[in-house]
């Protein structure tokens, strides 16, 4: 059904109830794809709604809103992993609701994935050496174990050969940063205190990540070895902390070890099991397609892009196409980490594979998918969303520019400030004059942090979480510093004068800094062809000639040097018969520049994005 006019556009109405799901960070493109409209007159019925916005500009939820209710649609925003459960129709991305799924003969035990944590020097890698080196059936093979991200051993207990899978990578930041990832891998944590050093800052940290995880755990006094070792004021210092030792009438398990001598070792990981007996249900369905989570990566100038991967449930084969984060492909080869070649990996198997695309991260889910064109496309789709998500993120923060609109809109009553200078004397004199300036009684200034010297990422991470801007007078910032922020989306202003600086923010409290923009070529394509569509316009088939063609990127069109369209966008664009999100120089694909059809073969499509340019 059509619309009655509404601005004068048609737009495919819904009956009032039509659902129309959204990952979060959509655009109006998103949401015109999904209902068979023209983004621009979405734009146009918005803008009659009294909002502004871009076709290709990440919207939230009322907004949506908003323009459903007048479409007669409901909006449902999704996340990302329920999308990307959508496109596999059926699978299942949610370990746990599929294990509450699966009845019990379809579940087979498997082994405990373990993590090494506790403060510095007290012992983690060594211990990781020592169990390596305690593995039975390592020793028979007599291979050199290789660091692939994660190592299985096997133990006997109560006389039943069991396996332990460890992660090879000791510490508490590499599983807080999965777990901010959204995956989580380890079953059990291993906190090792060293006896003659007793309870440190990061062992209190380390049992805090766990527990915040519901992660069981098992304690290794370690170095007791050493003389002025005293294992038991390590038990009572962890009482404290809710790790009661058993013969306090806790349930933790306490292990006194050296893992230095290699003593206590066995003990060890039959506490570990134990444990993972009496607290953990640890079972999955190795009968079905792969799942898992990537725990290390990296590209390997032979091999191209190396993932050691942790199988979570089902088996993976080799040859099965799967999807790693934004990473795709076919696994053409998987090892062990004794680097021996394996056909399959079952549930809590690490392993090595090769064969895909592109590097995924630390903490990327994987999945099995049922053949490589799906495979690619959810690689797509979680790079678009993330993409997104980034954009979205970006707005959110505070900048100089947008305090006033924020302060407004009653999301910020503080303008907090962080200041970093070449010396302290200046900065002295810059908080003391930003600290001056009045700014009547809505809003106040704070400064939550100065200091002498570069901006570090330490600044980035504090301004992150108390949405401050940054302002650093004559001094710099390294490249991944830089990175961090704009990946966080922290304003950081530089000066050299003193007086620009309390200029700009006198400007934003009374919010009359305006951002100032600037146009930065992305590539150019050159139409060799016209297709005639009638659901989408005309499309340019095109060889892009320089830089990289990206969907939802402005573009104009230019005809022997001059410019014949301005202001258009590139609205779709494709690889044969797929959609991309982007395609690079050398490369043919089809261009659809939305409501513009007067494409000529030799045209030129130039595209662009403007960026904010960098106050001097
Ligand atoms: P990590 O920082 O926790 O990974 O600690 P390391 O495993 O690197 O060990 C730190 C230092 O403590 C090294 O010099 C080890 O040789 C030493 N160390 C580790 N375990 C023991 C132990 O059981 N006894 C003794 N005496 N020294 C140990």
């Amino acid at each position: 059904m059509q619309a009655p006019s509404l601005g004068g556009v048609q737009v495919p109405r819904g009956n009032g109830k039509t659902v129309v799901r959204l990952r979060h960070g959509s655009s109006l493109n998103d949401f015109a794809d999904k209902i068979d409209a023209n983004p621009a007159s979405l734009v146009t019925v918005l803008f009659h709604l009294g909002e502004m916005a871009t076709a290709t500009q990440s919207l939230d939820e009322d907004t949506f809103g908003t323009l459903a209710v007048e479409l007669g649609y409901v909006i449902e925003m999704v996340s990302a992993e329920e999308e990307d459960r959508e496109l596999l129709g059926g699978f299942d991305i949610d370990l746990e609701a599929e294990l509450a799924d699966e009845g019990d003969e379809e579940l087979a035990a498997r082994p405990p994935v373990v993590t090494v944590m506790g403060h510095v020097d007290h012992g983690k890698t060594k211990l990781l050496d020592a169990i390596r080196s305690a593995d039975v059936v390592a020793g028979e093979a007599g291979g050199i174990t290789q660091h692939i991200g994660a190592y299985q051993v096997h133990h006997e207990h109560e006389g039943v050969d069991r396996a332990l899978t460890f992660i090879d990578t000791p510490g508490h930041e590499a599983f807080t940063a999965m777990r901010a990832r959204g995956a989580q891998v380890t079953d059990i944590a291993i906190l090792v205190v060293a006896a003659d050093d007793g309870v440190m800052p990061q062992t209190i940290e380390a049992l805090n990540h766990a527990q915040a995880a519901n992660v069981p755990i098992v304690v290794a006094v370690n170095k007791v070895d050493k003389e002025g070792a005293n294992p038991d004021k390590i038990k009572q210092q962890l009482t404290e902390y809710n790790l009661v030792a058993e013969e306090y009438g806790g349930e933790t398990m306490f292990v006194n070890i050296s893992a230095l001598r290699r003593t206590g070792i066995d003990d060890l990981i039959e506490a570990v099991l134990l444990t993972a007996d009496a607290a953990l249900d640890l079972r999955a369905n190795p009968d079905k397609d792969a799942r898992g989570v990537a725990i290390e990566a990296n590209l390997d100038k032979g091999r191209g892009a190396v993932a050691t991967i942790l199988v979570q449930s089902g088996t993976l084969q080799v040859g099965d196409s799967i999807v790693a984060g934004t990473a795709y492909g076919r696994v053409r080869a998987m090892f062990d980490e004794h680097g021996e070649p394996v056909e399959e990996a079952t549930p809590a198997r690490p392993v090595m594979v090769l064969g895909l695309t592109s590097v995924p991260r630390a903490g990327d889910t994987f999945l099995v998918a049922p053949d490589d064109r799906t495979a690619r496309q959810i690689a797509e789709k979680r790079e678009a969303a993330e993409r997104a998500a980034l954009l979205a993120k970006r707005r959110k923060r505070i900048s100089l520019e947008d305090f006033t609109q924020a302060l407004q809109q009653g999301k910020v009553e503080t303008l907090n400030l962080v200041l970093k200078g070449d010396v302290s004397g200046a900065v002295e004199a810059l908080e003391d004059a930003l600290l001056k300036i009045d700014v009547g009684d809505e809003v106040d200034l704070r400064v939550i942090h100065r200091g002498v010297g570069a901006i570090t990422q330490n600044d980035v991470n504090l301004a992150t979480v108390d949405n401050a801007v940054i302002i650093g007078f004559n001094v710099k910032t390294g490249e991944r510093v830089a990175e961090l922020a704009d990946r966080e989306g922290v304003d950081i202003k530089f000066y050299s004068v003193i007086y620009q600086a309390i200029d700009d923010v006198e400007a934003a409290l009374k919010g009359m800094l305006k951002p100032e923009y600037e146009e930065a070529q992305l590539g150019t394509a050159e139409v060799r062809e016209v297709f005639r569509s009638s659901k989408f316009g005309n499309i340019a088939g095109c060889l892009v000639r320089s830089g990289t063609i990206r969907r939802n990127t402005k573009a104009r069109v230019l005809r022997n040097g001059t410019v014949i369209e301005d202001n258009l966008s590139v609205e779709s664009l494709k690889r044969f018969k797929d959609d991309a999100t982007e395609v690079r120089e050398g490369y043919e694909c089809g261009i659809g520049l939305g409501s513009f059809n007067d494409l000529r073969v030799d045209d030129v499509i130039e595209t662009f994005e403007m960026r904010e340019k960098p106050r001097s």
